[in-house]
């Protein structure tokens, strides 16, 4: 007969989101098991670079990562512009009252230091541990994977799906409104000729939108575009890449020089119904998956993982039904409403509006970048936005 483990929290998927909530729970008496489908951190190399806001930096000095990050890119200047339309627009650290607008960072950089930070506190940690399936029709919630060709199994007072989205459909009621842009993300690091000390270029293109953001050598680019067209892109020499690059970006920062290794990721919108099922709860990119530009999707899942913690954490451990009572997690998904709906209310609209291909449009977008850069209170809210999300909370 099969032995089924119980915790009080099983996280199933160990991303950064995940790891996140193990970590934000690590000094009270939960037990935690988090399951991760891949190898150790160590092992994962994912290219893409996270622009992380002064807000998360905040959290991860809460959760003891920040300091062992390698070489975090402060962005001290945000210049904003529309290819080929005139309006531009700054947001410094000024517009929100905080000391640096932001970080940029490399995914698996901050993979590994939370896989060693996860690995040194009590949740116990299981890689190459891929979950098959999950039930919230029983009294606890349950939970099967497969870790060297075994099948186990595990119950749970409250189980979290921060698996990216995977699992989400196995629990009653949560279905998932999706919209693919029918784009990919080109991701290299680039040199230029001009780099501009700590400062991120976001450029609107009726392709989608480009950016450069600040890192320890050149830039990190981010360019979108659909996707036939960034098939092609992807099999240019690199001269001839450099070229169509700088023709897009124009000349803020000279010629382009040189460009690393590319890679691709496609884009979609996705968000789930609802984050809360019997006994679970969706953070991080499984209840919802943004489009990239202005770099809202970890710093969103982050706060998911904070906040449900700080739910989590209001109530006694040993208060009976707890942690996963419907109350609780009713009680954190009226607390996350507003944040996740205006995070993907930001992001859809800008990628919509700025690759919207009429002239109108585009000409209401530059008189709306040069409101902004007219209008402080304008550009503080987006400034605020961008940061810590709806609320514009503070977690120091
Ligand atoms: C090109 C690009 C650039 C981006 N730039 C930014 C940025 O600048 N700033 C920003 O804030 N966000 C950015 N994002 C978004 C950000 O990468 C995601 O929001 C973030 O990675 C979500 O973290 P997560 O832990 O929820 O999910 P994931 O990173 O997808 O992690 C999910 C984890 O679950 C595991 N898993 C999956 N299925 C199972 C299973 N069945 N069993 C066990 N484990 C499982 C996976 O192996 C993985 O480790 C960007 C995204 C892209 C594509």
């Amino acid at each position: 007969m099969m032995v089924v483990e119980q915790f009080d929290i099983v996280i199933a998927g160990g991303g950064p989101v995940g790891m996140a909530l193990a970590l934000a729970l690590r000094e009270y008496e939960f037990s935690v098991l988090l399951l991760e489908a891949r190898e150790l951190p160590e092992k994962v190399d994912d290219p893409r670079p996270l622009a992380l806001s002064y807000g998360s930096r905040l959290i991860l000095q809460r959760l003891g990562i920040w300091k062992n990050l390698i070489q975090p890119t402060p962005i001290t200047t945000i210049h904003i512009s529309n290819r080929g339309y005139f309006g531009h627009t700054v947001i410094t650290p000024e517009d929100a009252d905080v000391p640096e607008l932001g970080y940029v960072v490399n995914y698996h950089n901050l993979y590994h230091s939370m896989g060693q930070a996860v690995r040194s506190s009590s949740a116990v940690y299981r890689i190459n541990a891929l979950v098959t399936a999950v039930r919230t029709d029983l009294p606890l919630a349950q939970v099967t994977y497969q870790q060297a060709g075994v099948t186990k199994q595990v119950c749970a007072k409250l189980l979290v799906l921060a698996d990216g989205g995977k699992l989400a459909e196995q629990i009653d009621g949560v279905r998932y409104y999706a919209h693919d842009y029918r784009q990919m993300a080109i991701v290299a690091n680039v040199k230029v000729e001009s780099a501009l000390p700590e400062t991120a270029f976001e450029r609107f293109t009726l392709n989608g939108p480009l950016a450069l953001l600040p890192a320890s050598e050149g830039y990190a680019l981010v360019w979108t575009m659909p996707a036939a067209t960034a098939n092609k892109i992807l099999k240019l020499d690199d001269k001839s890449f450099l070229l169509h690059l700088h023709e897009q970006f124009g000349n803020r920062v000279g010629d382009f020089i040189c460009v690393g290794q590319r890679s691709s990721f496609p884009l979609i919108l996705k968000h789930a119904s609802t984050i809360i099922g019997h006994r679970s709860v969706l953070i991080g990119n499984a209840a919802q998956t943004l489009h990239p530009v202005a770099g809202q999707g970890f710093n969103l899942g982050l706060r998911d993982a904070w906040e449900l913690a700080s739910e989590i954490t209001r109530i006694p451990s040993d208060t009976p039904g707890e942690p996963g009572s419907a109350r609780m997690l009713a009680a954190y998904s009226r607390r996350r409403q507003g944040d996740k709906h205006m995070s993907r209310l930001f992001t859809d609209s800008l990628v919509k509006l700025f690759t919207a291909d009429i002239s109108l449009v585009q000409a209401c977008n530059g008189l709306g970048l040069t409101a902004l850069d007219i209008l402080p209170p304008a550009r503080q809210w987006v400034a605020r936005q961008m940061i810590f999300g709806s609320k514009g909370w503070f977690v120091g």
